[in-house]
């Protein structure tokens, strides 16, 4: 990592406005507002990460974060709106009313962290040895989020190859992929989120380290995958992220019983159908602002196995069918989160749409398909 981290470092350009397309006002000025503070408080501040790709690439940011050398009790000592979040990495949430911008601090070289942070196999447990500017880019997942802007200054700040592999579009892992996937399993999903949003490829060394390494997905805890997939799912992206996983083969890894049945059960079709739509509506939904929920994508990615287990319970019990659907709605939940966490706020909703009558009474499929597609349906299970 070492090694790494001077390579890194001595590659910094600095890009001035006339070579770059981001200008002020395309920047939120809640973001802007906290660099200054930080800035006028004597810390270096940047903004970092997706806004920088994002505004690279003309598209509005989701989110503004920003990269500081103060230290998280630093920030909090700063900003009286400020709530310290995470133990595994610790950052700072600064709220302006429901917006907030997050705030972490430099990361340091990989190479002082010990056995308090690291597993045996290399995983990264704990990360909260901070460090320079420098250390921090190397410590980024892909080369296109170790992108900084200089707000003052209104430069971009590239380590490493990010404007280009933004030009050639492709999602390259910083340094070396096996090591940096073994740190954190939970890039490889990332990499297929960022691919499916931006329309990127994943450059061939990545990708090979996904394939070899994509197993490590099962030591992921489940609140962390649930975590994952609200962001794989609930971001805009959701049909293109889905088809994205398909290709780099990581969808089983989060659902693995509905994959299995996907590939050979005998509604597969259908199924594959009923999630595609589910997907697109939700990406219709958040383009339209409208309010989206977990427990409808997880009532729907669930419903294959929790159909296919009512109909065995109905035929070996006298059960009615609601009562089936039931059961076997609460075994495929609990079989579930092992994989992935579902908060009570989701998992009660979901059953409550596997038990609505009318669609399990709706046995034609695609009459199921257009009721899911029906907004009341969507409506009634919504904040
Ligand atoms: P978006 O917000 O559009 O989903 P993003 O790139 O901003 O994309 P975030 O999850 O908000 O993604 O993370 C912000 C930045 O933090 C990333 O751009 C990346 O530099 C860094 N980062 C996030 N997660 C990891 C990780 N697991 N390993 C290394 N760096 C990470
Ligand atoms: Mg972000």
């Amino acid at each position: 990592m070492t090694q790494q981290a001077s390579n890194i470092s001595e590659q910094r350009r600095d890009i001035p406005l006339s070579e770059h397309a981001i200008t002020s006002d395309l920047i939120h000025y809640d973001a802007i507002s906290v660099v200054e503070k930080l800035q006028q408080a004597g810390y270096e501040a940047y903004l970092v990460g997706g806004c920088v790709r994002d505004l690279l690439l003309g598209v509005t940011p989701k989110d503004f974060d920003v990269a500081t050398s103060a230290k998280p009790e630093e920030v909090r000592r700063l900003f009286s709106n400020c709530r310290l979040i995470g133990r595994r990495f610790r950052l700072a949430h600064i709220l302006f009313g429901r917006h907030l911008i997050e705030v972490a601090t430099f990361r340091g070289s990989a190479d002082e962290l010990n056995d308090d942070h690291v597993t045996a196999d290399g995983r990264i447990l704990r990360d909260n040895i901070y460090g320079t500017l420098e250390e921090d880019a190397v410590r980024r997942d892909f080369t296109i989020n170790a992108l900084y802007y200089d707000v003052k200054l209104q430069n971009v700040i590239e380590f490493g190859t990010g404007l280009e592999d933004i030009k050639a579009k492709q999602i390259k892992i910083i340094g070396d992929p096996d090591v940096r996937f073994r740190e954190d399993p939970v890039r490889m999903l990332r990499a297929s989120r960022f691919a499916a949003k931006l329309g990127f490829d994943i450059e061939s060394n990545t990708k090979q380290a996904m394939q070899a390494l994509a197993y490590l997905l099962d030591d992921i805890s489940p609140a962390r995958i649930f975590d994952e997939t609200k962001k794989l799912f609930l971001s805009g992206f959701a049909l293109k992220t889905y088809q994205q996983l398909q290709i780099d083969q990581l969808f089983r890894y989060l659902f693995p019983q509905t994959a299995r049945l996907l590939q050979e059960g005998h509604g597969s079709q259908s199924d594959r159908h009923l999630i595609e739509l589910a997907m697109r509506n939700t990406d219709t939904r958040i383009a339209q602002e409208k309010p989206v929920t977990p427990a409808f994508l997880y009532a729907v990615l669930l419903w294959p196995q929790v159909r296919d287990l009512a109909d065995q319970l109905l035929s070996e019990k006298a059960l009615s069918k609601r009562d089936a659907i039931m059961q076997a709605g609460s075994q495929m939940a609990s079989l579930q989160a092992q994989k992935t966490s579902i908060p009570k706020r989701f998992s009660l909703p979901m059953k409550e749409i596997w038990a609505m009558q009318p669609w399990f009474e709706q046995r034609k499929k695609h009459r199921v398909v257009r009721l899911l597609a029906h907004p009341r349906f969507r409506a009634a299970y919504d904040f």
